[in-house]
């Protein structure tokens, strides 16, 4: 059984894995056996370390994905480096709040910059590689607010709207061509995403309330999902969007 979510022998992409979710991810990835070539602004440190100490490679690609045009030469620079990804993880992804009356439109363009725009460029150029080789697997960091409105976010909540009809699109066109398109939808994870959150008292306390689990994701919480998506036994799952929530959707 435990070969079936073996990653010994791939090469896995995580995008904003220096911190939080992303370097979770990486180093859960790591752990079952796949070489780690990170991609963001802020060099991964503590990430190459925990990478490191499950005995697998590191590489870092230094990109801004809020820019344009970017897509492509991250993926040159893995090849150079490593190898094509076949396991692209988009997890990089930020947030701004404010009323939908005060709304800017820089603060729209930011975010679905970052977490629509990147998202599809990125996976569109990784998955012309992966296509070459007739498997791959995507998995897109989704959100509770995939599925919900949520309040003050108004280009979170599209953008991760849209990263949940975006995993569904591709995951139609490019199934039969042996990649696996699917997404993990976290819940309310403590990271640096939701310090606001946790620092307000009563809006912690009333998310707090709401979590049949009873306390706040911990990244290392997404770590078996992530290996399951990027492994063989998920070799027949398409389009699924998998939230790892603690209950919070089955509220
Ligand atoms: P985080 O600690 O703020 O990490 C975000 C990551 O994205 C960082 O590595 C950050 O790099 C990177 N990033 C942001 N903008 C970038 C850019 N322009 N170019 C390259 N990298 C960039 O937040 P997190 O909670 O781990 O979030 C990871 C993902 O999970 C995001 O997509 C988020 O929306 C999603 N998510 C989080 C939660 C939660 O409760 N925490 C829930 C649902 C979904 P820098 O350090 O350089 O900024």
């Amino acid at each position: 059984m435990s070969d079936l979510f073996s990653l010994a022998g791939r090469t896995a992409m995580v995008t904003g894995a220096n911190t939080g979710l992303g370097q979770a991810i990486a180093i859960a990835l790591a752990e079952a056996g796949a070489d780690i070539v990170a991609v963001g602004r802020s060099q991964a440190t503590q990430t190459e370390a925990g990478v490191r100490a499950a005995g697998r490679g590191f590489h870092f690609v230094q990109a801004d994905l809020g820019q344009p045009g970017v897509s492509g030469d991250v993926i040159a620079a893995a090849k150079a480096a490593a190898a094509a990804p076949d396991i692209l993880v988009n997890n990089a992804g930020i947030i701004r709040r404010n009323d939908a009356l005060d709304f800017t439109e820089e603060d729209w363009d930011a975010v679905m910059d970052v977490n629509l725009k990147t998202t599809f460029f990125l996976t569109q150029a990784a998955a012309r590689e992966m296509i070459s080789k007739g498997a791959g697997k995507v998995i897109n960091i989704a959100s509770m607010l995939s599925f919900q409105g949520g309040v003050r976010v108004a280009s979170y909540a599209a953008s991760k709207s849209g990263v949940a009809g975006l995993t569904r699109l591709l995951a139609n066109e490019w199934a039969a061509k042996g990649i696996n398109v699917n997404a993990i939808a976290p819940g309310y994870f403590s990271t640096n995403n939701t310090e606001a959150l946790r620092a307000d008292e009563a809006r912690n306390r009333s998310i707090l309330e709401r979590i049949p689990a009873g306390r706040w994701g911990q990244p290392s919480d997404l770590g078996g999902a992530a290996v399951f998506l990027s492994s063989r036994a998920a070799d027949y799952v398409h389009g699924a969007i998998l939230p790892v929530d603690g209950g919070w959707l089955a509220r």
